[in-house]
């Protein structure tokens, strides 16, 4: 080791021992310090007397081992030893431990003001994978917001500023907001695009008032490019915050920055929220993502099984979609119990077990009580029709057919009435099932067994038979 190497390996000893060891102890053992030899396996120090040779030797000894040996892993041993020719500057140069000391104190403290300086400022930096247009199943209910967020993420500040998506819990909103975050910033590479929660947002405003660092706050937000802010609802008990987060709407709003913000309700409902910002939301770009219904928790069903190379079969996913929740994290939650239980014991989904699976979970009352008049017994539509022609002794045959005679009209006005009141099939999906009929002959047929019912006592009574049979 040079003179270089070794000071600079003595100055760092000496900075982990002012950490390891306490101040007065250091100012009376330590004044000053040099090292004699660095050797394969040794190292030697020169202390100042015997007094402190003694001291550092007995006392600190397996401290400043470790130390050095996190340095010089090799190092087996440490040596003091006291020499008045080794303090001659020629020779060797020792270090004024007491200036040291004073260096790194000053140093730190200096960090620390520094540090106290620094503004609080938490975007959420990792982009998830997960999170991408790709990736988002579009159907009618939340077309509107995803086209929203595409058009933004190809032309910010421009098409939809600000941007506002408000809808229930778990149907996507985090997932639009990241995605077109992602999109614009792979796009715009040298803009600023940040994404937070309105819980991180309150958090540094708190942080910041604090540390008195609040203006560094606002001129950071002044310099974002675009702002993604999620999950809004949480501000609607801190009025300061509330009120900041106003202003740098403002500044960002009127130096034609985009703002994306996503609520999990409509801004008309929050009561809590202070009146002006209320009313810029309400003249803001606002599209609401609604619940899927049961074709669309279907398709969801069916895309998120092929994306896990998982075949659930088709009487399955509609068991599941018609008896599930209405959002995707639910149905999501389901597969992943399917896929469980097949890879942990080789059981393939049936309807029976998967049924068996979420009762047992408990999730059975869960599910129902999100429509209270559906019953689990309910299996698919095929039973639906199974038990009708059964009911009403034709075929299964006839009764999907397209064949007109009065026999097997009603047992299929029936059939498609049963389904569209009490399955909440829509109208499209009766008609594929029945022969390709389009939805106004569905509607048709429905509105004409309503008719018949009106005045027909003994088949309404059929009906509720066929009801009590199914259990719907
Ligand atoms: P929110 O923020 O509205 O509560 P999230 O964005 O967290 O909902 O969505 C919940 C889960 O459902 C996430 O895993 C998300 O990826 C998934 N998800 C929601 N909507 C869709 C969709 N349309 N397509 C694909 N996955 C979706
Ligand atoms: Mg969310």
């Amino acid at each position: 080791m040079d003179k270089t190497s070794e000071i600079l390996f003595l100055k760092n000893v000496i900075k982990e021992l002012v950490e390891k060891i306490r101040k007065t102890d250091f100012l009376t053992y330590f004044k000053k310090l040099s090292i004699v030899s660095i050797d394969e396996n040794t190292v030697v120090f020169w202390v100042i007397s015997s007094f402190a040779k003694d001291n550092i030797s007995h006392k600190f000894y397996s401290e400043i081992k470790q130390i050095v040996v996190a340095i010089i892993p090799e190092i087996k041993a440490i040596d003091f030893i006291v020499d008045s020719n080794i303090d001659n500057p020629s020779n060797h140069k020792s270090i004024d431990c007491l200036k040291e000391y004073k260096e790194l104190t000053n140093k730190k403290k200096k960090e620390e003001i520094e540090d106290s300086n620094n503004v609080e400022w938490s975007e959420i930096k990792t982009i998830n994978e997960k999170y991408k247009f790709e990736n988002f199943i579009v159907w009618p209910s939340n077309q509107l917001p995803f086209s929203a967020c595409e058009a933004v993420s190809r032309k910010p500040w421009s098409a939809y500023n600000p941007l506002f998506i408000y809808g229930n819990v778990w149907l996507g909103k985090t997932h639009l907001l990241q995605a077109t975050g992602n999109a614009i910033k792979s796009k715009f590479k040298d803009k600023k695009v940040i994404y937070t929660t309105a819980d991180r947002f309150a958090n540094d405003y708190i942080t910041n008032v604090k540390k008195r660092t609040i203006e560094k706050m606002k001129e950071k937000y002044r310099s974002i490019d675009v702002l993604v802010i999620d999950d809004v609802q949480f501000l609607s008990w801190k009025e300061q915050t509330q009120q900041e987060l106003y202003n740098i709407f403002n500044i960002l709003y009127e130096s034609n920055k985009q703002i994306i913000l996503s609520w999990d309700r409509a801004p008309r409902e929050l009561t809590e929220l202070e009146p002006r910002l209320k009313s810029r939301f309400e003249w803001w770009i606002i599209v609401d993502i609604s619940e899927p219904d049961f074709e669309t928790r279907l398709a969801i069903l069916q895309e998120k099984s092929r994306a896990r190379e998982f075949i659930i079969p088709q009487e399955v996913a509609e068991f599941i979609a018609y008896n599930s929740g209405s959002n995707v994290r639910e149905l999501e939650w389901i597969l992943n119990q399917i896929i469980a239980e097949y890879e942990l014991h080789n059981t393939p989904p049936t309807i029976e077990n998967v049924a068996a699976r979420l009762n047992k979970l408990a999730i059975t009352d869960k599910l129902l009580g999100n429509n209270k008049t559906k019953k689990m017994s309910i299996k698919s539509y095929d039973e639906l029709i199974d038990v009708v022609s059964e009911h009403f002794a034709i075929t299964k045959k006839d009764i999907l057919s397209e064949d007109r005679r009065k026999e097997n009209q009603i047992p299929r006005q029936v059939a498609m009435y049963l389904l569209k009141n009490y399955l909440n099939y829509t109208l499209e999906r009766i008609g594929n099932i029945f022969s390709w009929r389009n939805h106004s002959a569905v509607l048709y047929s429905c509105k004409k067994l309503e008719q018949i019912l009106k005045k027909d006592q003994k088949l309404f009574y059929e009906i509720n038979v066929l009801r009590d049979k199914l259990g719907i």
